[in-house]
């Protein structure tokens, strides 16, 4: 956790240039991509430019695959970057396994300038022997004196500390490079202007803005995002509910909504507002409001900034957004029934997920009863009475729609003596199969007079679930 107090920022002086330096492992976490998305956004806020970097070096563990992942997630997400994979730049290739010749020549100057030396088939990296300080826009100043810190590490096998090289070895002997080599000479090949990432970077940043001032490079500013923790406090693994993007995805979360929690994760904007799309965070957003302290994830509450976007959304955005979910469930999503039966459930749902099961009753052919409901009207001697009454009034109706056979439920308890809630439960039940669902006058409107009414006719107790 950051301690330190930052000043507030002044706008950037210059065009500013991030980047999002993910390694192709498989999936995108939301970890990573919150810090995808405050890199975007803020690139976003100031007209710079979003920069795509694959740092693919560890060949063992990337693969193709695993980064068609992270770029289908981000892309879904709406992150798209100006340069990177697929699209050229003048930079490119954004791939680290494919700039081997770039940190050469990188090397090649830390060599003719003495940073270097050859130890034993490796190269390291002549580390200062001063206290180096970064001033951390969200995290305040940190500072290491990489010599002292490295010149000795604990031994657990000889059970004590012991001398050792604080050097950095920047190349292995088998010829590949060290992350922290890469990733300097790329943020400044790249012109990075602001280096956005997580705060467990910021321990390597010393070394990094060791390197930079070997290369005579300005620095970028460093901005570490703090962690966000599990609600008991654990640190968050790809295991943990909503951990991975692809998980919302497959919810059915909107993809704005995603970001807004993601944002409100890390980043607060000075009000107690905490709905916003993606436009309204990049008009908002600045590295000034980050907060300072870890913040706890919370799967419940992304649940209802979901439904706050899916409330927002016109009826044929959520009908284009729900479609693929219906499809999945083998709803058709062209049934002309479908726009009015959303209509009315729009605000059940919170994902997307939960519309084919809330849907599937009012549209299914035949009724499947919830044994619990069925089990709620078991001691009720009046159902006969109630579905009579119910048949005579509805039948009679010169118009079937929602309001007239709201009165007619009205007519039907007023003719019983009987209350509302004693009439609509077994109606729902006989018509549904549940007991909950959205409002039953329009619901009814939906369904159908003519199917209404042979539910009715049928619907005796015990019922044979079907
Ligand atoms: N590949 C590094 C990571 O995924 C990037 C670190 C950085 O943003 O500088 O953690």
């Amino acid at each position: 956790m950051c301690r330190i107090d930052s000043e507030p920022m002044n706008p950037p002086a210059a065009r500013v240039r991030t980047r999002f330096a993910p390694s192709p492992t498989g999936f995108l976490h939301t970890g990573g991509a919150r810090t995808a998305l405050f890199n975007w956004l803020f690139a976003r806020r100031y007209g710079g430019d979003f920069i795509l970097r694959v740092e693919d070096t560890d060949a063992a563990r990337n693969s193709e695959e695993g980064l068609a992942v992270i770029l289908d997630s981000l892309r879904w997400l709406g992150l798209e970057w100006d340069e990177g994979p697929g699209r050229d730049g003048p930079h490119s290739p954004y791939y680290q396994s494919q700039r081997r010749d770039i940190y050469d020549r990188y090397l090649g100057r830390l060599q003719a300038s003495g940073h270097v030396y050859e130890d034993d088939g490796a190269i390291r990296f002549r580390v200062p022997d001063r206290e180096i300080a970064v001033d951390d826009l969200v995290c305040g100043r940190i500072s290491a004196n990489l010599r002292e810190q490295g010149s000795r590490r604990w031994d657990a096998e000889a059970r004590r500390e012991i001398e050792t090289n604080p050097d950095l070895v920047i190349r292995r002997p088998d010829g590949s490079y060290i992350f922290h080599f890469v990733n300097v000479v790329d943020d400044l090949e790249m012109g990075v202007t602001h280096v956005i990432r997580g705060e467990d970077h910021l321990s390597n940043t010393p070394k990094h803005v060791a390197l930079f001032d070997a290369l005579k490079a300005p620095l970028p500013v460093y901005a570490h995002v703090p962690l966000y923790l599990n609600a008991d406090g654990s640190k968050m693994s790809k295991r943990d509910q909503g951990a991975l993007i692809h998980e919302y995805i497959e919810a059915g979360f909107v993809p704005d909504a995603v970001n807004n929690y993601m944002a409100l994760l890390g980043w607060s904007p000075k009000d107690d507002r905490e709905i916003f799309t993606l436009a309204e965070l990049v008009e908002r957003f600045d590295l000034d409001g980050i907060n300072r302290s870890n913040s706890k994830f919370d799967y419940e509450k992304c649940v209802w900034v979901n439904g706050e976007h899916l409330r927002r959304l016109d009826p044929a955005a959520y009908q284009a957004a729900t479609a693929p979910y219906l499809k999945q469930a083998g709803i058709p999503a062209d049934d002309p029934r479908v726009p009015a039966v959303l209509a009315l459930l729009r605000d059940r749902a919170q994902t997307l997920g939960q519309i084919p099961a809330l849907l599937a009753p009012i549209l299914a052919d035949t009724v499947k009863f919830d044994p619990a409901a069925l089990a709620k009207l078991a001691s009720r001697t009046d159902l006969d009475a109630v579905r009579d009454a119910l048949i005579g009034k509805l039948e009679a109706l010169p118009e079937w729609n929602a309001e007239a056979i709201k009165e007619a439920l009205h007519e039907a308890a007023g003719a019983l003596d009987a209350k509302m809630g004693a009439i609509m439960l077994p109606c729902r039940v006989a018509i549904t199969g549940d007991t909950s669902g959205p409002d039953l006058a329009p619901t009814l409107e939906i369904i159908g007079r003519e199917t209404v009414l042979q539910r009715l006719r049928e619907f005796s107790l015990p019922v044979s679930a079907a």
